[in-house]
């Protein structure tokens, strides 16, 4: 172990975070939210007294451990040893580059969180005043992300109603979250038939912008830079998939920043946030439904998904939109949906630890259920990495 007084090297390896262990007080927050809430053990101590380190086991690189990017680590250190890649800079040279054309689609889970961050009063909607201050920071159109979570949902129900029918793999989970799809990879590749085949609201609209938006505008896919601004760490990491681009090359979105970076270009620009005059979203998806809105918390997805099923199974509209058995904070929730006279029962589990639960009774052939979803941060995309500081709910 090196001295107190040596500069310890900085960790960027991991697309999503970065560790700089210079600067960590070996408080063990860290070490806590990755074992208790995500069940994971990617960083413990290391070593005695003052050469005592928070790090990875053989001190190996983030990017060579199994880390799923959820960025939960770096939500609750309290002295940013641990933080996301920024990539603000690339954001404005990208701005500023008279070439490209800048979009940028907008998350429904910060539009809350960014005021906080600016200081307005907790629970403030700011999404008016977010949308100015987008336009303000120099970027042509802003898109809302809830379009694309509409078309997930269309697109997921289907797949869950083809299941069904057809008797194909069940129960099939969302794939939506990115740190819940590293999680698989990483620990249970076993379950991959399990999972939905459709991309995230994210990377939706990235392909949507770099084809159909495109065309419509006539603009070559790789002068369009298309930036999300989201409450995830995780989602950076998803930007950068190679099956998630134009031919493999070009990447569908080009630049994710989280809640807490786009606060920082907000004051960086020296924009009075408060005083904005509220705007609205571009068109052609400034109309979206109130299913997509509750995407960025726990048990929303799956409320939207059965909102759109079971109209589809029935034939008619729905008596209740309502479904609140999946509401709430409980750490695994599960609710029996009555289609077409049958009952199936779904779930819901937010964190990893409370996931591998629900993972390991579909292993042991007793899973219950027909459909489950699972977002890897507590609370759902509301509690996610990249929010600001202090946000993170208890899980029971
Ligand atoms: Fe990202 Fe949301 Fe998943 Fe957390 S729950 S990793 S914020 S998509």
């Amino acid at each position: 172990f090196p001295s107190v007084l040596e500069k310890l090297p900085i960790d960027d390896s991991n697309p999503s975070i970065v560790r700089d262990p210079n600067r960590c007080i070996k408080c063990g927050r860290c070490i806590d939210v990755c074992k208790t809430v995500q069940g994971i053990s990617v960083l413990d101590t290391m070593g005695r007294g003052h050469d005592m380190q928070v790090t990875t086991a053989y001190h190996k690189l983030l990017s060579d451990v199994v880390c799923t990017y959820c960025g939960q680590c770096a939500a609750v250190c309290p002295v940013g040893a641990i933080h996301e890649k920024d990539d603000t800079d690339r954001v404005w040279s990208a701005i500023h580059d008279t070439n490209k054309h800048v979009i940028v689609q907008v998350a429904p889970a910060i539009r809350v969180s960014l005021g906080e961050e600016l200081n307005l009063s907790f629970g403030s909607i700011v999404t008016g005043k977010l949308i100015a201050a987008l336009k303000m920071l120099g970027f042509t159109k802003v898109f809302d992300t809830n379009f694309t979570a509409d078309l997930t949902i269309i697109e997921e129900g289907h797949e869950l109603i083809d299941r069904i029918k057809k008797g194909d793999t069940l129960p099939m989970f969302t794939s939506c979250c990115p740190g819940w799809i590293n999680y698989v990879e990483q620990k249970h590749p076993d379950m991959f038939k399990h999972l939905s085949t459709c991309k995230s609201p994210q990377q939706m609209f990235g392909a949507l912008a770099k084809s159909y938006y495109s065309q419509r505008e006539n603009i070559k896919p790789e002068d369009i830079y298309v930036v999300s601004i989201m409450p995830c760490t995780a989602k950076k990491y998803e930007a950068q998939r190679t099956e998630m681009s134009v031919n493999g090359i070009d990447p569908d979105v080009d630049a994710v920043l989280t809640t807490r970076e786009l606060a920082k270009m907000i004051k960086q620009m020296g924009i009075d946030f408060n005083s904005l005059r509220e705007m609205r979203f571009d068109k052609p998806d400034e109309v979206t439904s109130g299913a997509a809105a509750i995407f960025g918390a726990t048990g929303g997805v799956m409320e939207a998904a059965l909102r759109t099923v079971i109209e589809i199974l029935d034939e008619k509209p729905l008596d209740s939109i309502e479904f609140d058995k999946v509401r709430g904070m409980g750490g695994i929730k599960e609710a029996g949906v009555t289609i077409k006279g049958e009952t199936i029962k779904v779930a819901v589990a937010q964190t990893l630890s409370n996931a591998e639960i629900l993972i390991q009774q579909v292993k042991a052939g007793t899973s219950p259920y027909t459909f489950i979803e699972i977002m890897a941060c507590p609370g759902g995309c509301v509690g996610g990495g990249g929010q600001p500081y202090g946000t993170t709910h208890q899980v029971s």
